[in-house]
Parts: C-alpha cells; structure tokens; sequence
C-alpha cells in the first residue's frame, strides 16, 4: 500500500516564513487565524484559492495562499473559509481582519495633481478629501475602511496598500 504523503509544510520551512513575515507582513485571507496559528494549521492545499469568486486570493510564499488586492477587492463572501477543512479560518461571525487602507506618498494629490479615483473605488464612503487652499489629499476613516481593497486597484499611482489597524496607546496623563 502507498504510503500518505504528507502535504504539511515542514517546521523549518514555518519558521522560515514567520521569519520573513516580521520584516514583511503578509496578507493572509479574511478570517484567517492569527499568522503563527494559521502556518501551523494550513496544509497549503489552496482550496481556499480556488473557492475566491473574485479571485483576489493566490498561493503566496511557500505556497500558502495570500490576498492580493492588486488583484481586486475582497466582497467577504465567506467561500475562502468555507473551503477550508483544516481549521485555519476562524468563525464567519466574527469581523474578517483588522485591514486598513493607507495613503503613501506616492498619492498623485501629494504631487499637487487632482485626483480621486480612490473614493470613486471605495463602497463604503470611507475616503475622503478635506477641503484645503491647495490640492485635497485623501483620509482614510478606519471606522468606515473594511479593508476590501477596492481602492487599491483603483489608484492610478499604486499609493494605497493594506496594513492591520494599529490599537492606539493609551496616553499617561
Ligand atoms: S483551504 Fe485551508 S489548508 Fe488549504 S490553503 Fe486555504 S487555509 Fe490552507
Ligand atoms: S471572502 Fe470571498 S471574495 Fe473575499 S477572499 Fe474569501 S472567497 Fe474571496
Ligand atoms: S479598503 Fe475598501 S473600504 Fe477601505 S478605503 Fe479602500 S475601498 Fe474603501
């Protein structure tokens, strides 16, 4: 009888991931476990990969699958975490990630161009330009930002990219 292959990336190969991941944060699919968790559990069989309606998602790094939002914008469909059978997504109810979009300086209103194909991308009304003497910048607001990446694509100067939303300090009176 053939022996079961074993389709589990290799601890080496973990650690080598988590490695880089410190220098380079990845973006794993909505609902996806926190990084260490979701490299130990995911097999990189990339069922989620082929579930995407809207194929944002591809087998990244190692050959475990990634968001890509140069790709398109994620609907939060559920299919990714549905797809999966080895408990590397956590439960649809609770919130997909803590994503944000971010403005860099790349942004063409930084070069004193007008532009806002931004908040022409964005469903959710989360960007917006407040007014100024000179040419309006966007502001993300991260209570409205859901993280789909819509905006992304939509920026003609590749100025918008994805981070986790950073939890605030307290501030010591
Ligand atoms: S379906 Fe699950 S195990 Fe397979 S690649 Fe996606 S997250 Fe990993
Ligand atoms: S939630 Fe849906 S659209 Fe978003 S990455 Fe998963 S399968 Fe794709
Ligand atoms: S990530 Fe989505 S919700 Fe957030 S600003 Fe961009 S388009 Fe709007």
């Amino acid at each position: 009888m053939a022996a079961a292959v074993n389709h589990r990336p290799d601890r080496s190969r973990r650690a080598l991931l988590q490695g880089r991941l410190r220098a380079r944060p990845l973006l794993r699919p909505p609902w996806a476990l926190d990084e260490s968790l979701f490299v130990d559990a995911c097999t990189g069989c990339n069922a989620c990969v082929a579930a995407c309606p809207e194929a944002v998602l591809l087998a990244g790094e190692g050959g475990l699958p990634e968001f890509d939002p140069a790709r398109g914008e994620c609907t939060f469909c559920g299919d990714c975490a549905s797809a999966c059978r080895e408990s590397a997504f956590g439960p649809l109810s609770d919130p997909p990630w803590t994503l944000r979009a971010q403005v860099g300086d790349a942004c063409l209103a930084a070069r004193g161009i007008v532009c806002s194909s931004c908040r022409d991308a964005c469903g959710e009304s989360a960007i917006r330009f407040p007014p100024t003497r000179t040419v309006p910048m966007p502001q993300v607001d991260a209570d409205r930002c859901t993280g789909c990446g819509a905006c992304v694509q939509g920026c003609p100067a590749t100025a918008i990219s994805l981070a986790p939303l950073v939890a605030e300090m307290p501030v010591e009176a």
